[in-house]
């Protein structure tokens, strides 16, 4: 695609970066037919390429963003997949990133907009808050009907039952029955995911530990940043980046650190990014390049350092029926899709992926609370594919899409894992105690 940016204007670091991005489109439209809201709404503008034409306009004219323009940009999921069709290899991860900043400076979104975006903003990064807010809404929930609808459908949304980790707080947890564990590894324990669902760090922890690897959790890590960072709040984002790069590599040059581990897929495409966010930072640079270098998400860790120790159990003369869902984070933002899967057939149970598994379940960060009716959508087109297998249980690798398909169905879904954990001598998973 031919571009016009002037010469002051790539001295820009973010638009040197797009522009390299935007010579790589040729047009082709390859990308419309994998994406979730084409698919949907039908119009140009929902799909990537019509998305990338309105954020070439917006940086080389440089145009403020209007209420068109950030309709369309706002319904991206941030998915990916168009990333996985191209054939071109178009970064649409980075230039929408950048599209999401521009709109953010140049455009004043309506109040209750703001509002939201500024609620979600403070409330999803800090588990903290998360945990006040959950209390909070359990009182307002019966009078939620005097709120506006968007406010109504959060509240709905919002989790207000807190399960209590089973295991202590600690900062680190050492290899079990060993000397000297085999490695080390910081463990990313998430913001809104260490209050819903302990029980998966908790998993990975005694996963890690049974197998000889001592896990950190080191304090004043709480969010990765990539929730602002996709509401285009860079400034806030960065901070926490700076953050959470300064205390990982503090830790790596003291005492070494094998891998920071992430098993929350959506965070650690993010952890992954670090090194492409910092590339013009002459502080950051090298510590950022270190930390994405470093980060490995959970199935990754385990595929490629722990021979795992798969022992019977009560259930290993019956054979469970698993769906599979491939997060988007984890397919077309990590480029990781058989890995889990293999792992999981590794326990002898059979694994199904599901029907259009490349398209988005609509969870996509705060997009299920922010573009309500195009996720629910989703929603129940994932829901249909996943009963035309007809599972047990279904699986996945990212705590947004278990939280969105756990709204939607009874089968009862969890962390791959768990499921790891609990076939190699950990307990069985609670949600699946109650079923079977
Ligand atoms: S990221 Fe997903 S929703 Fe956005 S343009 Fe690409 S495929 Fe479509
Ligand atoms: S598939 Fe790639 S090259 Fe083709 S229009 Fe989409 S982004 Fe551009």
């Amino acid at each position: 695609m031919e571009t016009h940016f002037s010469k002051q204007q790539l001295k820009d670091k973010d638009n040197r970066s797009s522009e390299k991005i935007l010579r790589k489109c040729v047009h082709c439209g390859f990308c419309n037919a994998t994406c979730p809201t084409y698919d949907l709404l039908g119009d140009e503008l929902d799909g990537p390429r019509g998305r990338i034409y309105l954020i070439k306009d917006m940086l080389e004219n440089n145009k403020p963003a209007n209420a068109k323009i950030v309709k369309h940009i706002d319904r991206c999921l941030s998915c990916y997949s168009c990333m996985t069709t191209c054939p071109s290899g178009v970064n649409y991860m980075h230039l929408i990133d950048h599209g999401r900043q521009h709109i953010e400076k140049t455009f004043k979104r309506p109040f209750i907009d703001r509002f939201i975006r500024n609620l979600l903003s403070i409330v999803l990064s800090n588990s903290t808050y998360f945990r006040i807010v959950g209390r909070l809404t359990l009182l307002i929930k019966p009078f939620s009907f005097i709120f506006p609808k968007k406010i109504r459908e959060m509240i709905a949304f919002m989790p207000i039952n807190f399960p209590k980790k089973t295991l202590p707080r600690k900062r680190i947890y050492p290899a079990e029955k060993r000397k000297k564990p085999v490695a080390r590894v910081a463990l990313l324990t998430g913001c809104v995911q260490k209050v819903i669902s302990p029980q998966i760090n908790e998993a990975t922890i005694r996963l890690l530990n049974r197998h000889g690897v001592e896990v950190i959790v080191l304090k004043n890590i709480d969010c990765c940043g990539s929730l602002n960072h996709h509401l285009g709040k860079s400034e806030i984002a960065i901070k926490i980046f700076k953050k959470n790069i300064s205390i990982w590599y503090d830790e790596y040059l003291k005492n070494g650190l094998d891998a920071i581990i992430s098993n929350t897929s959506g965070c650690g495409t993010t952890l992954k990014d670090y090194g492409f966010l910092f590339r013009s930072d002459d502080e950051f640079k090298k510590k950022a390049k270190k930390i994405s270098e470093l980060t490995k998400d959970i199935s990754e860790y385990l595929e490629e350092n722990v021979k795992l120790n798969f022992i019977k159990n009560k259930e290993s003369n019956r054979t469970y029926k698993i769906a599979y869902h491939s997060a988007c984070s984890m397919q077309h933002g990590q480029k990781i899709h058989d890995v889990p899967k293999n792992l999981i057939e590794k326990t002898g149970n059979k694994v199904f992926e599901i029907p259009d598994g490349h398209l988005c379940c609509g969870s996509a960060g705060t997009y299920n609370l922010l573009q309500n009716d195009i996720a629910k959508k989703l929603l129940t087109n994932k829901i249909t594919n996943i009963n035309k297998i007809n599972p047990e249980f279904i699986t996945t690798g990212n705590i947004g899409c278990i939280t969105q398909i756990a709204n939607a169905t009874k089968i009862p879904i969890l962390h791959t894992v768990e499921i790891i954990d609990w076939y190699t001598g950990g307990p069985k998973p609670n949600i699946l105690k109650r079923l079977f």
